[in-house]
């Protein structure tokens, strides 16, 4: 064990999670950390997102760490660019950022005689006793394999590489894509183009949540009774938990959820659109869209839905199946994202190699570990608690798992642990027995599906997720 006996601990990302798993290591008086980003600030997904309307379609109340609450918020559904401003703040006043190497990538890290030993991009090295992957699970944008992307003519980017530089005001515009991200833009831009013609390979079930500002009252209120905050945090979070029980099967709250999608429907004017816009699978088997304002703006007389499926992109715009030619100035690829795909190689004992772990199907333990890894922790990897859910919350329940965990060595009770193989296959042959039952498996296609199909979701209930990872089990881990 190194500097003041305590355990040395490596943290790849600076979003949301990583930010978090510093917080509590120096709440717990653990100064022996590294935080690497390969960004040039803190944010993660804020930071990469600023496309038009940007905004959390979670409670902005429940959006925050559970002990820094956020009177401040000004709407609703925080906006991208206050969330952004959240983190930041977060990392000042909890004294990070000596402790983050900003553009600093991390190119491999491998366990070797019993210690995590780390190279950047650069070629920094660094060892330490426990590696944590912060990378997030939406990271790396998704680009279409669409014939002719490159023929474009014009500006083409992603969502999460959004070109502030291109002037949309008076151009034609098309949004490939209608996820949660392109129901956000299309209302964001509508008002500025000449056209938005908006691709839909898949229409999605929108549920209209109403937005609203915050006024200034609310939020002195909030200011001045920190136990009214707490309170909204709490509701906001509640909220959530109940909404997870529907897409855990809950046929009540399932058919609410779907008579507000079809409300939402039914406010559509043409029957054509609406017929367009109705899908064919069941409500929140991808995850559910939640906004307001999407409906009145494809409605609006420069929008455009396009349903032919889109043969190829030529330099003046999109050609469809049916041989139009949609001509644009601009694409926006509203493609989403690889998930949980890593850009540095982790390897582990016996030389494992964690990216064969995680393709396909991947193989974990109760969401935070992986066989053969050992004293290594994800955050927020795969078949983590999802859908419409404030991540956060997520997160500090596997960061308090890894905490306890780091703990495990700081005493000497042990020096690695690394979950049995064999636990970790009966516990993903659990949740693949229980995720039929729920809404994703409901035969759409989504990012939740691994390569076989199968949702890779954590399938049981919110408290359960919360039992499993109380404290670890050494039993479970493979120990020395
Ligand atoms: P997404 O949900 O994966 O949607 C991608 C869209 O692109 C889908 O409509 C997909 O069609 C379409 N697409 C992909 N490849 C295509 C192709 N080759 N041709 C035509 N269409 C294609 O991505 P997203 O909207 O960026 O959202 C990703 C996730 O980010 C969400 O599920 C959510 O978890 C998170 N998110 C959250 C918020 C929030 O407010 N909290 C906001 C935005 C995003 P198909 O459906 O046919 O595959």
């Amino acid at each position: 064990m190194s500097e003041l006996q305590q355990p040395r601990v490596l943290i790849i990302g600076a979003g949301m999670s990583g930010l978090l798993m510093g917080i509590r290591l120096l709440q717990s008086g653990n100064t022996n950390f590294r935080i690497f980003e390969k960004g040039p600030k803190v944010g993660g997904t804020w930071r990469d997102n600023t496309y038009p309307n940007l905004a959390c379609d979670v409670f902005a109340v429940a959006y925050t760490f559970s002990f820094e609450p956020n009177p401040d918020w000004n709407y609703r559904f925080a906006r991208g660019d206050e969330i952004q401003k959240y983190f930041e703040r977060c990392e000042r006043k909890y004294g990070l950022s000596s402790f983050i190497r900003f553009s600093s990538a991390v190119a491999d890290a491998r366990w070797e005689d019993g210690r995590w030993k780390l190279r950047t991009a650069d070629g920094e090295e660094d060892e330490g006793d426990v590696l944590v992957s912060a990378a997030g699970a939406l990271h790396h944008p998704r680009y279409p394999e669409i014939p002719g992307l490159g023929d474009f003519a014009g500006p083409c980017f992603h969502t999460a590489r959004w070109d502030h530089t291109v002037d949309l005001r008076g151009k034609r515009v098309g949004v490939i894509g209608t996820g949660s991200t392109a129901s956000q833009v299309v209302p964001g831009i509508v008002d500025k183009v000449e056209r938005v013609h908006l691709f839909q390979r898949t229409p999605q079930w929108v549920m209209p949540t109403p937005d609203q500002k915050v006024s200034q009252a609310e939020r002195a209120r909030r200011h001045r009774n920190p136990w009214l905050l707490r309170l909204q945090h709490r509701l906001g979070l509640f909220f959530m938990q109940v909404f997870s029980r529907a897409v855990l099967g809950n046929r009540l709250l399932l058919r609410y959820i779907e008579a507000q999608c079809r409300a939402n429907l039914a406010a559509i004017r043409d029957p054509e659109l609406r017929r367009k816009l109705t899908p064919d699978y069941p409500p929140a088997c991808k995850r559910l869209v939640i906004s307001e304002d999407f409906a009145a703006a494809i409605q609006r007389e420069n929008a455009e839905l396009v349903t032919d499926s889109i043969a190829r992109i030529e330099p003046g715009g999109v050609r469809t199946a049916d041989g139009r030619l949609v001509e644009l100035d601009v694409l926006v690829l509203a493609t989403g994202f690889e998930p949980y795909k890593l850009d540095f190689k982790v390897t582990g004992t016996g030389g494992r190699n964690l990216a064969s772990r995680m393709e396909g199907s991947p193989l974990t333990y109760r969401t935070v570990g992986v066989p053969g890894f050992p004293n290594f922790f994800m955050l927020f990897g795969p078949y983590s608690p999802i859908a419409n859910m404030s991540i956060i919350e997520n997160s500090e329940i596997q960061v308090e798992y890894v905490m306890q965990c780091v703990d495990l060595l700081r005493r000497g009770v042990l020096r690695s642990m690394s979950p049995r193989e064999d636990v970790s296959i009966a516990l993903k042959e659990a949740m693949r027995l229980a995720v039929r039952d729920t809404v994703w498996a409901g035969g759409c296609n989504s990012w939740y599906l691994d390569a076989d199909g199968q949702p890779i979701v954590y399938p049981f209930r919110f408290s359960q997720f919360r039992r499993e990872l109380a404290s670890p089990v050494l039993s479970e881990f493979d120990t020395a």
